[in-house]
């Protein structure tokens, strides 16, 4: 296997002077040469002071910083095993997957503490790294001495787990390898333009694959330069978009990033010549919105990708992105697809099939899941879930989703995780969410919910049991009561049906 090379290091070579990150919220920015004085370092802390070795999970719970980053870096260096969680769960969410990856450390920052500490307690996470002024974390990087040598490493190794939820109502772990990883910044780098001189603003989590490989790890590959904010905020995204001394040529969101920047009033006079790419996916994006960008000037770049592909599969060039409005475009370098009929032979051009992909982009598994590895791929494809179909000139549209899913904000919500909470309230008989069509979100979940005979249950005790259990994206925003749920010959829940009968209102 290839050897992995730290793209750090090489740059810190390369361009030292170079600015590799600037940290929005703390207005600290670092040259490649300090940026890899400070993995370099913060790796000997990890392997020195916290015992952390080879193979042992390193766990984030941050809002966007420089120092999530970092951690990667350093992780990669020791062979050890990034994990980043997701800041809008709850406790218990955070609970089942911290002791499905049993992380050795957990790194936080101020805002998430209380959370952060619960989980490690709860988990039993041997230490814990406060980020930000006079934490741990900084103390850390003080004392530690550069790493004199990283391990040997190859790209084959786990560099990642990136948590997804999925249709049996858990969480599973997506394994990401450092080849996965360098393969995506080779087949995005092209399409998106990313190369030494970009200058790319991140404002999508980075414990997604949106933001951490779109185009945030690209544009570091290159050697460019990564601007982090904290949070995204539509106006303080457009000022910085528009400053000429920042010179940001590369932005990647979900729509609901578009929408939310379309809708801020500076958007009609903020200047957006200097982007180069405005990449956008994670969700289907609605053409209207594409051409109110368009109106704008900017052509934006669609595409497709899973956490389970590293993640891009398809991608539009800027130069069809107007013509082609609609599509995600053709597949990237090295990756494969195929559009397969239930039966598994290929299906033709125009037909609907579900999208397999294969290539080195892909994971070879999810993390303790040996079922889920089965199930998931047919000789070495990944099954998408996703309904598919391709035109004749190879353009490829996804259509629908046959996994059950629905996308809010950018955010994967599995109906079945929900449902798994809403049956812990004794008063329910029968329950079953749905998305439902949502003009800023995309699509927000309605539960549809059967009373006990005799047991009596109110929207309010539903919603306040969710919010308890189930991060805020994942609660439903409305529920219906029903005396029964609609059931097909084999007695499962008929979604179709409740699709039917209750998308329409959406308010
Ligand atoms: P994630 O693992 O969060 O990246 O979610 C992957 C899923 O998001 C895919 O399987 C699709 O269902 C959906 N998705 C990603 N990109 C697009 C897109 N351009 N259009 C429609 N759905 C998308
Ligand atoms: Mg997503």
């Amino acid at each position: 296997p290839v050897r992995y090379y730290d793209w750090i290091a090489h740059h810190s070579r390369r361009t030292p002077d170079k600015t590799a990150v600037l940290d929005l919220a703390s207005g600290r920015r670092f040259t490649y040469f300090e940026f890899n004085d400070r993995i370099a370092r913060l790796a000997t802390h990890l392997r020195d002071a916290l015992k952390v070795s080879r193979g042992d999970r390193v766990a984030v719970l941050a809002l966007n910083t420089t120092d999530t980053l970092e951690v990667q870096f350093a992780c990669g260096r020791l062979g050890a095993v990034f994990l980043p969680l997701n800041t809008r769960l709850t406790v218990p969410e955070l609970q089942f997957i911290a002791s499905d990856a049993s992380p050795k450390v957990m790194i936080y920052d101020t805002d998430l503490a209380e959370t952060a500490l619960s989980v490690a307690t709860l988990c039993n996470v041997a230490s814990a790294l406060l980020l930000g002024p006079g934490g741990s974390y900084e103390a850390g990087i003080a004392a530690g001495k550069p790493l004199a040598r990283a391990e040997d490493v190859t790209l084959d190794d786990i560099s990642t787990i990136m948590y997804t939820s999925g249709t049996t109502g858990h969480p599973k772990g997506a394994i990401i390898t450092h080849g996965m990883t360098f393969w995506n910044c080779v087949n995005l780098g092209g399409p998106a333009y990313i190369n030494p001189s970009t200058v790319l603003l991140t404002v999508l989590p980075l414990f997604h694959t949106g933001g951490l490989n779109c185009y945030t790890n690209p544009a570091l590959h290159a050697g460019g330069t990564v601007l982090i904010m904290r949070a995204f905020d539509p106006g303080q995204t457009l000022q910085l978009i528009g400053d000429p001394a920042q010179g940001i040529n590369v932005f990647f969101g979900v729509p609901a990033i578009y929408q939310f920047m379309a809708q801020h009033p500076a958007f009609a006079t903020t200047d957006l010549s200097r982007l180069i790419i405005g990449g956008v996916g994670g969700a289907p994006m609605p053409v209207p919105m594409l051409k109110a960008w368009e109106a704008r000037g900017v052509a934006l770049q669609q595409g497709y990708g899973m956490t389970e592909t590293s993640p891009s599969v398809l991608v539009l060039d800027r130069e069809d992105a107007a013509r082609k409005a609609g599509s995600a475009g053709k597949p990237v370098l090295h990756t494969e697809v195929r559009i397969v009929r239930p039966d598994g032979s290929d299906a033709d051009i125009g037909e609907l099939g579900e999208l397999w992909v294969r290539g080195p982009n892909v994971t070879p598994g999810y993390w303790n899941r040996p079922e889920a590895n089965k199930s998931s791929f047919t000789d070495g494809w990944l099954h998408t879930g996703d309904a598919t179909r391709v035109d004749e000139q190879g353009f490829y549209y996804i259509v629908d989703r046959w996994k059950d899913m629905y996308i809010s904000g950018g955010e994967n919500v599995y109906p079945a995780e929900v449902e798994n909470v809403l049956h812990q309230l004794g008063a329910i008989a029968e329950a079953a969410v749905i998305g439902i069509p949502d003009a800023q979100w995309g699509e927000v979940g309605m539960a549809i919910v059967a009373v006990k005979p005799g047991q009596k249950l109110s929207e309010t005790d539903v919603m306040t049991h969710c919010a308890a259990n189930l991060a805020r994206f994942k609660c439903p925003r409305q529920v219906r009561f029903v005396d029964a749920l609609p059931r097909n010959a084999t007695g499962k829940i008929h979604k179709p049906t409740l699709r039917k009968e209750f998308s329409v209102t959406s308010e």
